[in-house]
């Protein structure tokens, strides 16, 4: 995909819509990103960039490493998070336990996952120096390789390749899409989570939305990563019906408030008529343009070869 800002590079449409958003992973407050919309598609994409894909390489490198020395309770976190996946990947029902985790970080899925006794690989150009299977008592252990998928054995394919909070980063989607799919093994799956901009909680959070980053390039929705992957002549999607983190609880569709919960809710707090009547509007819209996804702020993709 090329970017620019006024075609989308999606679905090719123009002029796209353009604002300033607040820079969620930056330092300072006041760092903003310049992100194009489609009004077409309910694509976006951040435009002109921020890093270059050397620069955002540098950044992810150094930021494992500072996640690594991180409390006990993160990494806790993390592993609930790994149970979570998995839980999703189990319910995919792979006839084999067989896992490639692409930008795997310091490997924590890929070693949970060898706990539950997959055989899991893990790749990570930005692995960090110091990652290591945390059990190592594993009949299994999990393969960390600090490296692209040129380092995997010719012909090798998993029953699950997973790109978790990838997708957004890529500097070009596409051809690293295609190369995981090569990874697919016949009856197996492609699993992709991302930021969900079809959302209520984008909807809601303006030039405020967590997802506005720096180091995020693309701002997909389930419709608009399944356009994308529509090459691939995947059997059938799946999206998972909850975000897969256990802080959260959204589910897929969000019911909007009614008129009358809206009424009630200006009675309550008439001095705040104006901002209430206008969230839940908003909260409508969006479920009346989503209502299969609106409630997801998180979404996981999953494409059956
Ligand atoms: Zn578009």
């Amino acid at each position: 995909m090329n970017p620019d800002s006024r075609t989308c590079p999606l679905c090719s449409a123009s002029p796209a819509e353009t604002f300033l958003g607040r820079a969620f992973d930056a330092p300072e407050q006041d760092t903003t990103v310049s992100i194009c919309a489609c009004p077409a598609c309910d694509f976006a994409w951040q435009w002109p960039l921020e890093r270059t894909a050397q620069e955002s390489a540098a950044v992810f490198h150094s930021e494992y490493q500072a996640a690594r020395k991180e409390s006990y309770f993160d990494k806790e976190r993390r592993g609930e998070v790994a149970a979570l996946q998995l839980d999703f990947l189990d319910e995919l029902g792979p006839p084999e336990r067989t896992l490639l985790d692409i930008g795997c970080g310091d490997g924590t899925l890929a070693t949970a996952a060898a706990q539950r006794r997959w055989a899991a690989v893990g790749l990570d150009p930005a692995m960090p120096e110091d990652a290591a299977p945390v059990a190592t008592n594993l009949a299994r252990p999990p393969r960390l390789i600090r490296g692209t998928l040129e380092q995997l054995g010719a012909g090798e394919q998993f029953m699950c390749v997973t790109l978790w909070d990838v997708v957004e980063h890529l500097p070009d989607p596409e051809p690293t899409l295609a190369q995981a799919w090569e990874r697919v093994a016949p009856g197996g799956w492609l699993v992709l989570e991302t930021g969900n901009y079809q959302s209520t909680e984008r909807m809601l959070s303006g030039q405020h939305w967590w997802a506005w980053q720096l180091d995020h390039r693309w701002y997909f929705a389930p419709s608009t990563l399944a356009r994308l992957l529509e090459p691939l002549r995947f059997r059938q999607s799946c999206l998972a019906r909850r975000v897969l983190r256990p802080w959260s609880t959204g589910n897929a569709y969000n019911q909007p408030p009614s008129a009358l919960q809206t009424a009630l809710s200006i009675a309550k707090r008439p001095w705040r008529a104006q901002p209430i009547a206008a969230e839940h509007a908003t909260r409508r819209q969006a479920a009346a343009r989503w209502p299969e996804w609106s409630g997801l702020s998180i979404f996981t993709l999953a494409l059956q070869k």
